[in-house]
């Protein structure tokens, strides 16, 4: 068995919808949907309305969405039968929604109204592949997918009760399920972050041991470079594990920061595919490396660096320690470090405490913060016995100033720290170096 995700641009019209439906059609995998695209903002800025306490501009975007859906119906259904059902279904979730512009909003109806996207979505699908004639089976995502009191996923439940619901429905043509959304530790509707429909994918893969877990989306597998800030970059064939976990984590958008690990902890191969060009070889994803090759480069935006120099750092034991646990009381990560003798400089993603962490780091030495930084990531099999890496990426980034350079924590990367105002140029620099033969 597969497990086949379909991204909101793949699923963004009727036409998509059936196309979608063609490649599915035909093997008993589980099928994994996000919203139809854009829907998930249009819910989030129904949210920002009602948050505001203004209905009014809540009910005007609600309107418009349902307006598109019902075009959304009209094209992909061929039968009024399944065009009233479908109606029926798309007018309930509506009025649910506007439901929420009456009463209190907070966190909790914020999730509920996040997660009508997803469930949109598959419903439709579900109704049309059986217009088709496929005898598809929901599995509904509430009923499994569950976060505990830490915000992570549940591995052992998820797969006791995905198993439950496969064993229940044995005879379907294939399976359909909600990306996204999930339960949390308390039973309330919540959600696997924004983009989280792959995370969903590749937990629901480990969960039942997939043979393969499929992104497809809208471009043909990883590139080398972010092509919405790089010009001519070009598809990897290969990458390793652990060079799509740095990939996604710094940046990579068309992966889900954590959907690499259930997948690398369970050995089982991702394929990258590109609904629009189903036969595009696309990206996979396993255990082999290609010995020396730089693969790709990413970006991780909104960074502040942090730098405390200490004249007693030197030889000073506890020094780091004292450093990392201000973050930790804070509930910061840390993204990058690097280390001299006289001081430390860290970079954070999280602004929230800044402040109070630079008042804490000042007990230990003085302090100077960098914002707007870009952490640019390179990513390849970069062992520290291989030849040249180090030089070739320095050496594409002479002209562009770098405030940290960070190597040695693993052997599939190599961080530099820039200016946001330099990222592009830097993206472009590395291409133009690491890449054009
Ligand atoms: P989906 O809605 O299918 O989940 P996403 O928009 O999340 O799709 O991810 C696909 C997008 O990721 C691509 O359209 C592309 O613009 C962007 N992207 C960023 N970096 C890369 C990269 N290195 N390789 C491929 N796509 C990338
Ligand atoms: N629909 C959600 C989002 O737009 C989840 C996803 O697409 O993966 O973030
Ligand atoms: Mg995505």
């Amino acid at each position: 068995m597969k497990v086949l995700k379909f991204g909101g641009t793949s699923v963004g019209s009727a036409e998509q919808m059936k196309k979608v439906a063609r490649l599915v059609a035909g093997e008993k995998n589980i099928v994994v949907l996000s919203a139809m695209a854009g829907t998930t903002n249009s819910l989030v800025e129904i949210s920002e309305y009602l948050y505001k306490k203004n209905p009014d501009g809540a009910n005007e975007i609600i309107n418009k969405l349902a307006t598109k859906y019902a075009g959304h119906v009209e094209a992909l259904y061929g039968s009024p039968a399944y065009k009233a059902k479908a109606k029926a279904l798309i007018d309930e979730r509506f009025d649910y929604i506007r439901t929420f512009t009456k009463d209190l909003f907070t966190l909790f109806e914020e999730r509920v109204v996040l997660a009508q996207g997803e469930l949109i979505s598959t419903g439709m699908m579900l109704l049309y592949l059986q217009e088709q004639g496929v005898k598809a089976v929901m599995l509904p995502a509430l009923d499994y997918m569950r976060t505990d009191k830490n915000a992570e996923p549940d591995p052992a439940y998820i797969r006791e009760k995905l198993c439950a619901l496969l064993d229940e429905h044995q005879d379907a043509d294939l399976y359909l399920t909600p990306g996204y959304i999930c339960r949390n530790a308390y039973g309330e509707i919540d959600n696997l972050q924004r983009g989280g429909s792959d995370y969903t994918a590749s937990l629901i893969g480990a969960a039942v041991h997939a043979e393969e877990i499929q992104i497809w989306t809208d471009i043909d597998g990883m590139h080398n470079n972010d092509p919405r800030f790089v010009e001519g970059t070009a598809p990897v064939r290969h990458l390793h594990f652990e060079e799509a976990a740095e990939l996604a984590y710094f940046g990579a958008k068309i992966l889900h920061p954590t959907c690499v690990q259930p997948a690398k902890y369970a050995n089982i191969p991702v394929r990258l595919l590109n609904t629009m060009q189903p036969q595009a070889p696309g990206t996979l994803i396993s255990n082999a490396t290609e010995k020396g090759k730089i693969k790709a480069v990413a970006a991780k935006d909104n960074i502040t660096a942090i730098r405390i120099k200490s004249g007693r750092m030197l030889l000073a034991t506890g020094f780091l320690r004292k450093v990392f646990e201000i973050f930790e009381n804070f509930q910061t990560p840390i993204d990058m470090v690097t280390t001299s003798e006289v001081g430390v400089s860290c970079t954070i993603d999280n602004r929230k405490h800044l402040d109070d962490i630079v008042n804490d780091l000042k007990k230990y030495g003085t302090v100077s913060v960098d914002d707007d930084m870009v952490i640019v990531c390179v990513v390849g099999d970069m062992k520290w016995e291989n030849l040249g890496f180090e030089a070739s990426i320095v050496n594409a980034l002479k002209d562009i100033p770098v405030r940290m350079i960070s190597y040695g924590g693993s052997n599939y990367n190599v961080s530099l720290l820039v200016k946001a105002s330099d990222k592009k140029r830097a993206l472009q620099a590395l291409s133009d170096y690491l890449f054009k033969n």
